[in-house]
């Protein structure tokens, strides 16, 4: 298939051309031919399935002919954090290129008048946080009734931050005769009811999840029987100064972790910087500028600073600590592994973790290989290198890593062959890494390479 059948005009598939991309991803394949025609979608998808441009082009596409009137945006984009409406505006520029319409953007950090004169104009594009938005609609200075398209994005993420009631309310003032695109990784029975009570007969379109992309992603963990933090930290150190780590988000559980360990990461000569929601608008967009771009080499992320950020080929994921909840370790490693590259992710265990992995276990189908660091100890009992006196703070040594193939796998079968191979030669090769290795990092995007696990659902 490609984006000439899906029935969008020459002034888009330009813009897509000029994108590099030359096939659509499964979500667009099933979703732009059936928004076209003005009916509600509801689809299942992940960040990192395109998903982001199965909405954009059709929404682009239908608003191509009218015009906005004073106060009265035509679309809604509704997204869960600042981040991604910025990464959606950013979309919508690239496709919209070679159209004449507006957009304005409501959210936290972007200075208000030049919003509000793009509103005041006519917006043809609205983007929003929700509660930005009905900040904004409150003090009057919005009319929603003009909204012929609203999409709603990541919602089960809306969900988690608390958003469900501020999303009823908007979808309580736009007009009921609209278009709804609805997009959700996951369908808890609270998005079920969203879906049952302001859809109206939606096609429904779903992709695979990263659990099945788990074919690029070999997944380790790392026990470490000093589990405070001081002795996670060093941990991670070993963990990120294994040979083929290029680029890397690390994720803490807790807000205040993201600091002291990005502090901690700088202090021992790594590149990185830590990115969570308390820090300034403006802050959080140049880390993630300066990730995308290389010059910061490892992002430390709490998850919900990191949801639906757009930063494809991360060559590894480290989970500081497990995530509390199973669906969330998922999430996490689907940031590596992405496009058909190859991945790791790295998960250190201490004592205390065991209730965790057993439940990130069995979701995934068996533990994730025992990956032994040097000097990194390992809890009695379980594999580990007897070197307990590299496991201080005392700088960057050399790591070297072997796998004991299995020892630990519960139910390692069901995995697949990629997720089940011992660490490989890549990790036993010894080579200090430094600050200085930057600059092997992939490009950003899948160019014009369509993944095949993206492609399989469409055509299955
Ligand atoms: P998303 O799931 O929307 O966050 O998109 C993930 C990444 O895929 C982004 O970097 C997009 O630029 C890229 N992308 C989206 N659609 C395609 C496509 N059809 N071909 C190649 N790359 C794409």
């Amino acid at each position: 298939m490609t984006f000439d059948d899906l029935g969008l005009s020459p002034n888009l598939l330009a813009a897509i051309k000029d994108a590099g991309y030359t096939s659509p991803t499964p979500i667009q394949a099933g979703a732009i031919p059936v928004a076209l025609t003005g009916r509600d979608v509801l689809g299942i998808a992940q960040t990192g399935t395109g998903k982001t441009a199965s909405f954009t082009l059709p929404l682009i596409e239908r608003l191509s002919r009218g015009r906005a009137r004073a106060r009265m945006p035509r679309s809604l984009i509704l997204c869960p954090t600042r981040e991604l409406a910025d990464q959606v505006a950013q979309n919508v520029r690239l496709y919209a290129k070679n159209h004449k319409l507006t957009m304005a953007l409501l959210i936290g950090g972007v200075a208000f008048q030049p919003q509000k004169e793009i509103l005041d104009k006519g917006a043809d594009i609205l983007i929003a946080t929700p509660g930005r938005l009905l900040d904004h609609f409150e003090r009057g200075g919005l009319m929603l009734m003009g909204i012929e398209i609203m999409v709603v994005d990541e919602a089960d993420r809306m969900l988690d931050m608390g958003f469900i009631p501020d999303i009823e309310k908007i979808f309580s003032l736009v007009p009921p005769r609209r278009q709804t695109l609805f997009f959700s990784a996951t369908m808890p029975n609270e998005i079920v009811r969203i879906v049952n009570t302001f859809l109206k007969d939606p096609e429904r379109i779903e992709v695979s999840r990263p659990a099945q992309t788990a074919e690029t992603i070999k997944q380790y963990i790392v026990r470490v029987s000093d589990g405070s933090p001081k002795g996670k930290r060093a941990a991670l150190r070993a963990s990120i100064n294994r040979d083929n780590v290029k680029n890397g988000i690390v994720f803490c559980n807790r807000k205040r972790d993201v600091d002291v360990v990005a502090r901690s990461l700088q202090r021992h000569g790594f590149s990185a910087a830590p990115i969570h929601g308390d820090l300034a608008q403006a802050q959080r967009m140049k880390t993630l500028e300066d990730f995308k771009s290389g010059a910061v080499r490892i992002l430390v992320a709490s998850d919900v600073a990191a949801r639906g950020l757009d930063i494809p080929a991360v060559s590894h994921v480290f989970n500081f600590d497990i995530p509390r909840n199973a669906d969330d370790y998922v999430h996490r490693i689907g940031r590596t592994g992405r496009a058909g590259l190859t991945g790791e992710s790295v998960t250190l265990v201490t004592g205390e973790d065991k209730k965790a992995l057993d439940a990130v276990s069995r979701l995934i189908g068996g533990e994730p290989e025992t990956l032994v660091l040097d000097g990194v100890k390992a809890p009695q009992g379980e594999p580990a290198k007897d070197d307990a006196a590299n496991a201080d703070e005392s700088g960057e040594k050399p790591a070297r890593s072997r796998s004991r193939g299995g020892r630990s796998r519960k139910g390692g079968a069901d995995k697949p062959a990629e997720a089940r191979k011992p660490a490989n030669d890549t990790a036993s090769k010894e080579k200090p890494r430094g600050r200085e290795h930057r600059d092997d990092i992939e490009p950003a995007g899948f160019g014009d390479h369509v993944p095949d696990f993206l492609l399989r659902s469409a055509l299955g």
